[in-house]
């Protein structure tokens, strides 16, 4: 065995769940100390309305070992996960839902994993319990189109549940983009990856977040652009289609022209089914380059990932993760 002993961090994103968060600090600490490991806890809470940022406090007090940022406002789960990603020191860090659907029971398995040689080990979902078959239908869609679409391989039936090496924490951290998916950077990243299977249980206490459409989509979107230009290409197939047909339409009415010189050319509900099909295949598709061309504004504006409003035992937090290294600390780079 190695003479330095491995510090695990666990990265937990908060956002509304003080009645959650004590049972998560109680099953991490008795998996984690009963396996004899040094550990800490990153709590990043993403501007709670309920009384979260009071019990990390509390917990932080109890515990040193406890650490937590509060941004200054909700910032969404895949921002809060970087900034834990950012300020966790461990050799192995591991990213899990604070509402103990990721049973902290696993670690010990992922840990082994970890020892064995691999960077990622990802949690792959045996079972899910306590979640609506609206859910499980439009995630297995969603991980089919994706699979489909994106060359990436993003292993199916793994949520955001993983434990990551140092080394793939710090290749992270060199991809700034603004619209995150971390499903997808992470395998994009490489190394070596394997999966342990686990129960998904239901949620401890307190109310799930992602569970309506207008929540899911803008999701869904970013997991898209963000690795795909198959629906910037659509737009071109569709060109092709329609050129093709229309070259076919065009003969068709040359010939009837030749071979009826007299017959008057109908069609007037054809003319407008036509323009309407066409109108909106060009709206569509500049829905399409819309989409791409906002999250390029969003990357060229270039503002902060993140602000941080209160931290507790990271004395290094920074007020935001791009700001210039002047201004404020900056440990992105
Ligand atoms: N979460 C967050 N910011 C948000 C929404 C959720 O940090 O804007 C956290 C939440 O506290 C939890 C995790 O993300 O730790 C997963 O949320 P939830 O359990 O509601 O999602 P589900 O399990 O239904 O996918
Ligand atoms: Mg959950």
């Amino acid at each position: 065995m190695e003479d330095r002993k491995d510090l695990i961090s666990v990265v937990a994103p908060v956002y509304n769940e003080d009645a959650v968060l004590d049972a998560l600090y109680e099953r991490v600490k008795a998996v984690l100390d009963g396996a004899g490991e040094m550990w800490e806890l990153v709590l990043v809470n993403d501007g709670s309305r309920d009384n979260s940022a009071a019990v990390i406090a509390r917990l932080h007090e109890q515990d040193p070992r406890v650490k937590g940022i509060s941004f200054s406002r909700n910032f969404g789960f895949q921002i809060a996960a970087t900034a834990g990603l950012d300020f966790a020191r461990g050799d192995a860090v591991i990213l899990t839902d604070a509402d103990l659907q990721d049973p902290p029971e696993v670690y010990p398995a992922m840990l082994e994993q970890w020892r064995a040689g691999y960077d990622v080990v990802y949690g792959v979902r045996s079972s899910r319990e306590g979640e609506t078959w609206f859910k499980l239908a439009t995630a297995k869609i969603f991980y089919r189109l994706i699979h489909r679409i994106t060359s990436i391989d993003i292993p199916l039936d793994t949520g955001d549940f993983r434990l990551m090496d140092r080394r793939v924490i710090s290749s992270l951290r060199g991809m700034n983009e603004r619209n995150r998916f971390l499903r997808g950077m992470v395998p994009w990243i490489g190394f070596r990856q394997i999966g342990v299977t686990y129960h998904r249980e239901a949620r401890y206490a307190g109310d799930a977040k992602f569970t309506s459409v207008k929540k899911m989509l803008p999701f869904a979107l970013d997991a898209i652009t963000s690795f795909s230009y198959f629906p910037l290409q659509l737009a071109t197939i569709m060109g092709f289609i329609t050129a093709a047909l229309s070259v076919i339409a065009i003969l068709a009415v040359i010939l009837i022209r030749l071979l009826a010189p007299h017959e008057p050319l109908l069609g007037q509900a054809t003319t407008l089914v036509v323009v309407l099909f066409l109108g909106s295949v060009q709206l569509i598709s500049l829905g399409i380059i819309g989409e791409y061309l906002g999250r390029i504004y969003d990357e060229v504006k270039g503002r902060p990932l993140y602000l941080i409003q209160d931290s507790w035992g990271l004395e290094d937090a920074p007020l935001g993760r791009f700001a210039p290294p002047s201004a404020v600390g900056n440990p992105g780079r």
